[in-house]
């Protein structure tokens, strides 16, 4: 993945929780409940954690292929320390263990927790303005970063983070 990329992803999370605790992504979340994120080798935020770490999530055999699981069971958590490697089997095997095999587990205390800690980093604001100045709507930049279309505005024209204009 290219330094571009990498700071890109970056950008989205929020490592408020400390090294050991879950990142979470601050950007769009898939309907699954995991982080989008689209780049060269796919489009899964914790895919492209993994892959920061430690290089291309290798290729298996299957129509799944190789998974890339949650320790935490968190799946907007984009912590290098939480993921690991598994089949899709093994993610199936984990998923049972921990008592959720279906898609209706308790995946929505993500979205409320998001909101609660979505919090803009300098960087999420310079590349919100940059965003929004190179033309894309507001309405869109607030989704991208998880924030409210009246807070984006209120970034936009200074409002709020002026000492960064
Ligand atoms: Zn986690």
């Amino acid at each position: 993945m290219d330094e571009r990329t990498i700071a890109r992803f970056w950008a989205k999370v929020d490592k408020s929780a400390g090294p050991d605790g879950c990142w979470m992504w601050t950007a769009r979340l898939v309907p699954t409940g995991y982080g989008g994120f689209r780049y060269a080798g796919g489009q899964l935020a914790h895919r492209a954690a993994w892959e920061i770490t430690h290089g291309r999530v290798p290729h298996s055999d299957g129509y799944h292929g190789t998974c890339v699981c949650h320790r935490c069971d968190v799946r907007a958590c984009v912590n290098p320390a939480h993921l690991f490697l598994g089949t899709h089997a093994d993610n199936m095997a984990d998923k049972k263990s921990k008592g959720r095999a279906s898609r209706s587990g308790p995946i929505v205390s993500v979205k409320g927790e998001r909101v609660n800690t979505a919090k803009l980093t300098a960087t999420d604001v310079v590349s919100l303005r940059a965003a929004v100045a190179g033309g894309c709507p507001v309405a869109k930049a607030a989704r991208d970063f998880g924030i409210s279309v009246h807070n984006a505005y209120s970034i936009v024209c200074g409002k709020t983070w002026r000492h960064l204009l």
